[in-house]
């Protein structure tokens, strides 16, 4: 296996050029499935980096925003053309760097691309109104206009797709980007940027900088020449973020946790419901902000679904997301593992019934990686820690009730709203749960987990700070209207 003194060493992206950081500093990143395999290093900038970086960007600002919407859209398709000709590398990176199983990184690297041609054609669409004017010599009209300098904050859990959900509006209407990405995926973040690079962005328009959350993060936020801050992550985080933000006046946009429900009624199609449940809690080994948690089932069919879930569950194979046949994935690293392990002792300890899983798994093929069992717990209710806080992992919640409307209640009983579906055959129910269900995305007969680039994404009360990503309502963060009034 090779040192850290052989293997490759990712740098900043500032002006258009790679860059090491001034601290001379890096971080090694490894294999969450094997952490002899070390992938190379990044990064680790200063302040004065990052100064660097939003001084190129607010260059960079002047000419780009001069653009046509098209002229920026041609740099998008390029930048999608080359991502897609690396798909496979990429993926392979995105698994070896947080450990996602192969075919899922491959799907999320091709939604990168499908993100960047769909902005790229946003930049032909219609950004404004013509308003009647109660002066009938004169036209009125709304116009857009960029912020200016569009920080970007991302997580490691798609380290390649939100990035680019961020990246691709913000430049699309005119902005230009500083990124950090999250320090665990700075190698999948650099090679995203790679992309953008070698597509041709005029210099100074796409800036990458590596480095820590608290420095280089929380720098970026502060900064004052970065007029817009987009942020996906946790929600301590989140917070502190949008405080931040809002001392100084920027813009911000927050996307964090979720604690997402699925109801399972009576007249459900328990089959539908139980491979939609397995998908959405435990693909990407749970750590999805959309991932299924609670799984809150009627009681007249609560026996039969645990039954037909766990045998599911039995059949999931995790190992080293590279190979073939493996299902699940390992945790994305020791933190994440010992968190997970830790919701499940406070589980048992606080009488949840444990009917699957609890355990990290040990012996050959897993003793150098961060593998947990697929879980399920039985009986939980909604007092539980498990019931409230967003574990991240691997772990299903099995909450029993008589009602639908008691299923919607418990349903709303947490501080999360992302997302959340309902199981049902029912138009009565499916109403109450459109009507009734506090998320910002609400599925039907369909896993909590799905996400279409083209419409609206975010989330109710603590999973979001309410604007809206993805989709056409992207605009309304990263641009501000101009109202004009024209008289001759
Ligand atoms: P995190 O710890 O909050 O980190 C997110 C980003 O914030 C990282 O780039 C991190 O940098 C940075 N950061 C950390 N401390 C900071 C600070 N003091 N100031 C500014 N930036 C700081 O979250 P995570 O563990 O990467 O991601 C998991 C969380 O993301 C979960 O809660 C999940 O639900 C949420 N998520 C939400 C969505 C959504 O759309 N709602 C989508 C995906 C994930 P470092 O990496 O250097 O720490």
């Amino acid at each position: 296996m090779s040192s850290p003194t052989e293997i490759p060493t990712y740098l900043n992206y500032i002006n258009g050029q790679w860059t090491p950081a001034s601290t001379g500093e890096v971080e090694v990143r490894s294999n969450p499935a094997n952490t002899n395999d070390k992938l190379g290093t990044i990064a680790m900038s200063s302040l004065d980096d990052l100064n660097l970086a939003v001084s190129s960007a607010k260059q960079a600002s002047r000419a780009w925003k001069k653009l046509s919407g098209s002229a920026r859209g041609d740099y998008l398709f390029k930048a999608a053309a080359i991502l897609e000709s690396r798909v496979d590398e990429i993926a392979e990176t995105m698994t070896r760097e947080m450990g996602k199983t192969f075919p899922e990184a491959k799907g999320e690297t091709m939604r990168g691309v499908a993100i960047l041609r769909y902005y790229a054609g946003e930049g032909m669409r219609s950004i404004g109104d013509v308003i009647p004017s109660t002066d009938s010599e004169a036209l009125m009209l709304t116009t857009r206009v960029p912020l200016g300098v569009v920080g970007v904050i991302t997580p490691w859990n798609f380290p390649v797709a939100i990035p680019i959900w961020k990246m691709a509006p913000a430049l699309i209407y005119g902005n230009t980007v500083v990124i950090k990405p999250a320090a665990e995926t700075g190698i999948t973040g650099a090679k995203v940027i790679e992309c953008f690079a070698a597509a041709g962005f005029p210099v100074g328009v796409v800036n990458l900088i590596n480095g820590s959350g608290p420095v280089i993060g929380q720098g970026l936020v502060e900064h004052p020449d970065v007029h817009g801050i987009t942020f996906t992550g946790s929600g301590a985080v989140g917070k502190r973020i949008g405080q931040w933000a809002l001392a100084r006046g920027a813009k911000y946009q927050l996307e964090m946790g979720g604690k997402n429900p699925v109801i399972v009624t009576a007249d459900a199609n328990l089959d539908l419901a139980v491979e939609a449940t397995i998908s959405g809690g435990l693909r990407s080994t749970g750590q999805k902000c959309t991932a299924t948690s609670r799984v809150i089932v009627q009681s007249e069919v609560y026996e039969a679904f645990q039954d037909k879930l766990l045998q599911k569950v039995q059949q999931i194979t995790v190992g080293d997301g590279m190979k073939d046949g493996i299902w699940m994935g390992p945790c994305a690293n020791e933190n994440q593992l010992n968190k997970v392990l830790s919701y499940i002792e406070k589980a048992k300890s606080e009488g949840g019934k444990l009917v699957a899983g609890g355990n990290r798994l040990q012996g050959e093929g897993y003793d150098q990686g961060y593998f947990v069992q697929p879980t399920v717990f039985s009986d939980v209710t909604t007092e539980m820690t498990i019931a409230q806080e967003e574990i991240f992992g691997p772990v299903l919640a099995l909450m029993k009730v008589d009602s639908v409307e008691e299923a919607l209640a418990l349903a709303n009983d947490v501080e999360y709203g992302l997302s959340a579906s309902i199981f049902t055959t029912r138009i009565d129910h499916m109403l109450s749960f459109i009507n009734e269900m506090e998320a910002g995305l609400v599925r039907i007969n369909a896993e909590s987990a799905g996400v279409e680039l083209q419409a609206p994404f975010g989330g109710m009360k603590q999973s979001s700070s309410h604007s809206r990503e993805q989709g056409r309502a992207a605009i309304e963060f990263y641009t501000s209207i101009k109202t004009v009034f024209i008289k001759s």
